[in-house]
């Protein structure tokens, strides 16, 4: 199967041009001046990407699909979910394996496999959280490594859940320097955020909003900067998973001015929504998550850290449950509301408007939502460049069309939309995965079950 993309303007995050694009089965076999092409190249398609960019697949390194909360379940599986990714643009999902409390990591890693199996229609790695850091799970963790599940989640909130403690954070950062993985943080303090938010609740303010004020942004700022501590003691890269405030955003800027490897990914939710949208009465419940929206003046310091580079990735954090029927569990009681937005659709597209707006540069963007992560999470030299050799997980993508988000359109397996009517420019057109078209102008073309696992590699190289 031979596919050739004509005309279009290839952007890679170091730079733009125009070329064409050959795509053998599943790879780009050549990209440039491609001779004979059109007209003395056999091909099975031809693509006519004239007007259009030709961008690498964007690479989500966030998702929570069919997670088990508070009494109910995420509603996209790995087959809704994929599927709505793909329509926003997004080829590549790293999803979040639970280990179960007092379990080992590998039945954890079985069940979300078997999650996963015969109905992704995207490829997917999956990252492990450890909610038990224990001798045999720290040694656990080198096999992990070994088959391609790189990086650990743990996290300084939910206490009693997730929660762990200091040793158990420098614990498994000292492995992890020995077996070449990488820690990703969940950095709130759960047990002063757990005070705050106890104290709200008794005094009668229940409503979501109160959500939002119990999770001060001191509290993860205070993580932020341990764990950055605790990995230069222990001379290991960390990686903060959804970064949310300014507070936490000066931590991770000033480790780094030390010299430390630390990473750190913000989300579409801290870049376009803030407190604001958690008031209106119950409705607001439709914004918890954790952590939560920020006052919006924060919004402008986490732009300028994806502008400077201090933010590398964009993940959605895409955790939907319904309006009607979950986030109702927690009427009346902020605490008892399942924490999750729905995302993964919507975030090449609201992360282009950063281009729109001049923030950054194109080249830029797509290092954003698709290089960076290829690089941080070990799949540097398969995804994330168009360039020959990768795989061909493609978007032909369209800077112009504008288009309207809304629940009403939305692929995602959720009854509401983060950014009801909201006008956004720029669209993919046609969604690539492996060399299969799976999404044309709007109508799905993929399969649940052709995505595949993707066994990662230790990616030291570019955690610097
Ligand atoms: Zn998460």
């Amino acid at each position: 199967m031979r596919t050739l993309i004509t005309n279009g303007t290839v952007v890679n995050a170091d730079g733009s041009f125009g070329a064409d694009v050959l795509i053998e089965d599943e790879k780009i076999v050549a990209v440039g001046a491609i001779p004979g092409a059109p007209s003395d190249v056999t091909v099975d398609k031809v693509i006519d990407a004239r007007g259009r960019w030709v961008i690498p697949g964007g690479i989500d390194p966030h998702t929570h699909f069919d997670l088990p909360f508070g009494g109910t379940y995420s509603k996209d599986d790995f087959e809704t979910g994929t599927r709505a990714a793909a329509f926003g643009g997004t080829t590549t999902i790293l999803d979040f394996a639970v280990q179960g409390k007092g379990e080992a990591l590998r039945p954890g890693l079985d069940t979300w496999l078997a999650k996963a199996e015969g109905k992704a229609s995207i490829d997917y790695g999956l990252h492990m959280i450890m909610g038990d850091v224990n001798d045999a799970t720290l040694k656990e963790m080198d096999v992990l490594v070994d088959e391609g599940v790189t990086d650990f989640k743990l996290f300084t909130a939910y206490p009693g859940v997730f929660l762990s403690d200091d040793g158990a954070i420098f614990a498994a950062l000292r492995q992890s320097a020995e077996n070449g993985g990488l820690i990703l943080m969940h950095a709130e303090n759960g047990v002063a955020i757990d005070i705050v938010a106890n104290a709200n609740a008794e005094a009668g303010l229940t409503d979501p909003y109160y959500h939002g004020v119990s999770r001060m942004p001191v509290f993860e700022g205070e993580c932020v900067n341990r764990v950055i501590r605790f990995a230069e003691a222990a001379d290991a890269p960390v990686y903060i998973v959804h970064l949310s405030s300014r507070d936490a955003l000066e931590e991770v800027v000033r480790g780094r001015d030390r010299g430390a490897m630390a990473f750190a990914e913000t989300c579409p939710q801290y870049l376009f929504l803030s407190l604001e949208d958690m008031g209106n009465g119950f409705e607001g419940a439709k914004y918890v998550c954790s952590p939560p929206l920020r006052p919006a003046d924060h919004q402008e310091d986490l732009w300028r850290g994806l502008v400077k580079g201090d933010l590398q990735t964009v993940g959605t954090d895409h955790c939907p449950f319904d309006f009607e029927g979950q986030k109702e569990l927690g009427r009346g009681d902020f605490r008892k509301i399942p924490n999750g937005l729905p995302g993964v659709e919507e975030r090449v597209d609201l992360m282009f408007q950063g281009v729109v707006a001049g923030r950054y540069t194109k080249e830029r963007w797509v290092e954003v939502i698709s290089t960076a992560a290829a690089r941080i999470f070990g799949l540097a030299g398969r995804k994330g460049v168009i360039a020959p050799g990768f795989d061909a997980d493609v978007v032909i993508y369209d800077p112009d069309r504008k288009h309207v988000l809304s629940a009403s359109t939305h692929h995602m397996n959720v009854d509401y939309s983060c950014y009801e009517g909201m006008e956004v420019q720029g669209g993919s057109d046609v969604v690539i995965s492996r060399g299969k078209v799976i999404v044309e102008d709007g109508e799905w073309k993929g399969q649940a079950g052709a995505g595949r696992f993707l066994k990662r590699e230790v990616a030291r190289e570019y955690l610097k």
